[in-house]
């Protein structure tokens, strides 16, 4: 037993002293998982004043999971620090995942697979069924190229898993050994990377004397929210999570990120009861369906670049910013000093939308 080990009553807010000796435990449970350096971290937490001024709520800050640097950056760097250890733990010298066309997935994984000198083959699925040609050529699809990787398209609705099941039999039968990551690298193991992004926001937090009261991000395959769930809970953290989805329908996404946030910590062998009640996500700003654009996004990313000169993009982190603005706007968060957007990159993919956002020629 460790001072550490006590439970703090539920409500009561842990000390910067206590949430410091909690993120160190945590760090050394971490420990146990092999990892490859891909990203560099920590990464910033910065203030958007600009914003919080304009939008008068609650002083809004950033997470800039954006800079994490792997092939222009992203959340599944942090992900991917895991994923490529295990691979490497089994002996695997071909990396095989899927995504949608525009994917920050399947870019960060081509780089990652070139830096530790290994094959990958990636699956893209048509989920909008666009056939312009920056969206099937330019943005991520061009960096995945660029990284080396082979590229293969598979129709709306395939059965991706059994795709890539497919095809590490064929990669298996010509001598390679592939490893399969799962769609956005959210599994229990790719989820300990944004375990370890909540140990490092906290730490980052108590250690300027800043108490944030909620943390808002983008989810998708949910590996990010399953892991800042688990790693909020061990920490014993009152941060208030809020995903804002840009697929599925609240009670699915919710249904996955519980699910993957109790394997998480069933995975790092904590003995942590995830609460099904910590598990939040408004889909109220998908629109039309996944990676097709509506008019809150297109606002909402507009703001940013002009009024905090920050870049997001059109299918997740641009969403998530046009919930996070619309529910300052509803009063979501009122009575709430510090809200952290989490800003999980993906900026590549605005050149596969060039045509979305009604931009003027030159001025003269
Ligand atoms: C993948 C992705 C997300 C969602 O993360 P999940 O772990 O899949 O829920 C959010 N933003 C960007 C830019 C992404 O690429």
């Amino acid at each position: 037993m460790t001072d550490t080990d006590q439970i703090v009553e539920p409500g009561a807010q842990v000390s910067p002293e206590m949430t410091k000796s909690l993120c160190k435990d945590l760090s050394i449970a971490l420990e146990k998982f092999p990892k490859v350096r891909l990203g560099h971290l920590p990464t910033p937490l910065e203030p958007m004043d600009r914003l919080s001024e304009m939008l008068g709520g609650p002083r809004l800050w950033v997470k800039r999971d954006d800079c994490t640097g792997l092939s222009s950056g992203g959340n599944k760097t942090r992900k991917l620090e895991f994923l490529m250890a295990d691979a490497q733990k089994h002996g695997a010298d071909t990396i095989i995942t899927q995504g949608a066309t525009q994917s920050n997935h399947a870019r960060q994984t081509t780089a990652a697979a070139a830096k530790l000198g290994m094959g990958c083959h990636i699956l893209l699925e048509d989920r909008t069924g666009s056939n312009d040609r920056d969206y099937i050529l330019n943005g991520n699809v061009l960096l995945d190229r660029l990284h080396g990787a082979s590229v293969s398209k598979r129709a709306g609705g395939t059965d991706m898993n059994a795709e890539m099941e497919a095809l590490a039999e064929t990669l298996l039968a010509q001598g390679k050994k592939p490893y399969i990551i799962p769609g956005g690298g959210s599994n229990a193991i790719g989820a300990l990377g944004y375990v370890n992004c909540a140990r490092e926001l906290a730490e980052q937090a108590a250690s300027t004397g800043l108490h944030i009261d909620a943390l808002v991000h983008a989810t998708g395959s949910s590996g990010t929210q399953a892991g800042l769930v688990a790693g909020i809970a061990a920490i014993q953290s009152d941060m208030h999570l809020l995903g804002i989805g840009v697929r599925a329908p609240r009670e699915k996404q919710e249904q996955m990120v519980y699910d993957l946030a109790q394997k998480t910590a069933d995975y790092m062998g904590t003995g942590l009861t995830i609460k099904r009640g910590d598990v939040r996500a408004n889909c109220d700003y998908v629109g039309p369906g996944y990676g097709l654009p509506t008019d809150g996004m297109i606002a909402a990313l507009k703001l940013l670049a002009q009024t905090e000169g920050l870049l997001f993009d059109p299918v997740y982190s641009g969403k998530g910013l046009d919930g996070l603005i619309d529910q300052i706007r509803k009063g979501y968060f009122d009575g709430m000093e510090n809200v952290v957007f989490l800003h999980t990159g993906g900026s590549a993919a605005l050149f596969g939308y060039p045509d979305t956002f009604g931009l003027p020629g030159y001025s003269d």
